[in-house]
């Protein structure tokens, strides 16, 4: 059996648990910015990454595609992620906390 442990706060989850899934995309066209670029140099730049996506599986352009997040939260966590999912709050007390 698949034991979940919390994302935020390390504890373990049993039936209540709480899902969270995020996406996250460009809201413009990356391709759009790339074409004037593609030049032999370029080409080459893709090549290699391509490469190295069959070789790690990993693709390093992560940061224009979409991206899915997904994260186990325990009852609590699930409470205070909702009232504040970016954590703006806790940014705003860290501010505070400097002066
Ligand atoms: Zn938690």
């Amino acid at each position: 059996m698949l034991h979940f442990s919390c994302d935020l706060c390390g504890l373990q989850l049993d039936d209540r648990r709480y899902v969270v899934r995020m996406e996250v995309y460009p809201a413009f066209d990356p391709e759009e910015f790339d074409e004037e670029d593609l030049d032999a140099d370029h080409l080459q730049e893709i090549a290699e990454i391509l490469k190295e996506v069959e070789e790690t599986g990993q693709p390093q352009l992560d940061d224009c595609g979409s991206k899915d997040l997904r994260f186990d939260l325990c009852p609590n966590c699930h409470r205070k992620f909702v009232k504040d999912p970016l954590g703006r709050d806790q940014l705003r007390r860290l501010n505070f906390s400097k002066n």
